[in-house]
């Protein structure tokens, strides 16, 4: 299932301010989450568009242009309007368009219910003239998009209020992780870098793994120039090539051929206890010999990670200038050959 861009609608603004209480007003609040949820989704090198960044008025028709202006209208492209409730109730609850399922609202509330969110239902509504026709403009005039409306909790109830100033952030970014899930997609490890004197685009290419192109393409620029202090978000392919989802058929032998390494070595990494697989359970793979860092984890020692690496203590230790034998959780070792 691809995914070819999300539309983010914080739903109304300017002289529609939506529900308020309990020190919300509505309009305020789904910006903030729209937000949130743009740049986490910008993070992840995903297309992302807010239909409005600003406190502004829009029509029905200006909001539904600029959602089908975004990426098209195109069974491809998921939007996501923010809400808040008001009129006595608890929790989230999604409400979906006729023409798509409901297997997007239930990871959603899923996702906010880990943040701990109550969750109330997803569902679809019908129009009152007529029923075989969405009730709500946001569904009913986005055609083919996978178009969903998430209302976060109630507003004039103290408790959800008081969650939902506390958490807003991270019930945007627990939709941002159902809609990943959703579409299949694994995220790559990605990070900023401030650009140094004498940095160029191809410099830095080469030192995260990826290519020049790319580097432009995450960071929309249009020119080869970098300015000193500019951030550049950068993906680390190495990272990426090194995360395996596990196949209808796989077995651990079969991974451990296929990577050139072995079932012991995939254990150890994964922290496994036994040999059972699930198809869409991600491995982490050892990296091969041309690729020799190692990342720490829980439980490691510098001994245990020379016998799976088969070098020796003394020979990591000098590799990486260490004067003790203490490690850290995500802790980089440069492993010998
Ligand atoms: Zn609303």
């Amino acid at each position: 299932m691809a995914l070819k861009g999300v539309v983010i609608d914080a739903g109304h603004g300017g002289t529609d301010g939506g529900a308020s209480g309990n020190g919300i007003v509505e309009k305020n609040m789904t910006l903030d989450i729209s937000k949130a949820m743009y740049d986490e989704f910008k993070r992840l090198g995903i297309p992302v568009y807010m239909t409005r960044t600003t406190d502004e008025t829009l029509s029905p028709s200006e909001r539904t242009r600029r959602i089908l202006n975004a990426f098209g209208s195109d069974k491809d492209v998921v939007v996501i309007s923010n809400h808040i409730n008001a009129g006595g109730g608890n929790g989230a609850e999604v409400i979906y368009a006729l023409r798509n399922d409901e297997k997007l609202s239930s990871k959603i509330l899923n996702e906010l219910a880990k943040e701990g969110q109550t969750i109330r239902k997803y569902y679809q509504k019908r129009g009152t003239t007529n029923s075989n026709k969405d009730y709500y403009f946001i569904h009913r005039d986005t055609p083919n998009t996978e178009a969903v409306i998430v209302e976060y909790g109630f507003l004039d109830t103290k408790a959800d209020a008081d969650r939902l100033k506390k958490n807003y952030k991270n019930y945007a970014l627990a939709v941002v992780e159902a809609v990943l899930d959703y579409k299949g997609i694994v995220p790559e490890q990605t990070d900023y870098y401030t650009v140094k004197a004498g940095d160029t685009l191809y410099g830095i290419a080469r030192k995260f793994g990826t290519t020049v192109d790319k580097l432009k393409k995450l960071n929309n620029l249009s020119s080869n120039n970098l300015a000193i202090g500019q951030k550049l978000l950068v993906t680390d392919e190495l990272q990426e090539e090194g995360v395996y989802t596990v196949q209808k058929g796989d077995t651990l032998y079969s991974i451990a051929k296929k990577y050139n390494t072995t079932v012991d070595k995939l254990m150890m990494m994964n922290n496994l206890s036994t040999n059972m697989l699930s198809v869409g359970q991600k491995l982490v793979i050892p990296e091969s010999v041309g690729l020799n860092t190692y990342i720490v984890k829980s439980g490691d020692t510098l001994y245990s990670i020379a016998r799976m690496n088969n070098t020796t203590v003394s020979a990591i230790k000098i590799a990486n200038n260490l004067t003790s034998d203490i490690l850290s959780i995500g802790q980089e070792l440069i492993i010998p050959s």
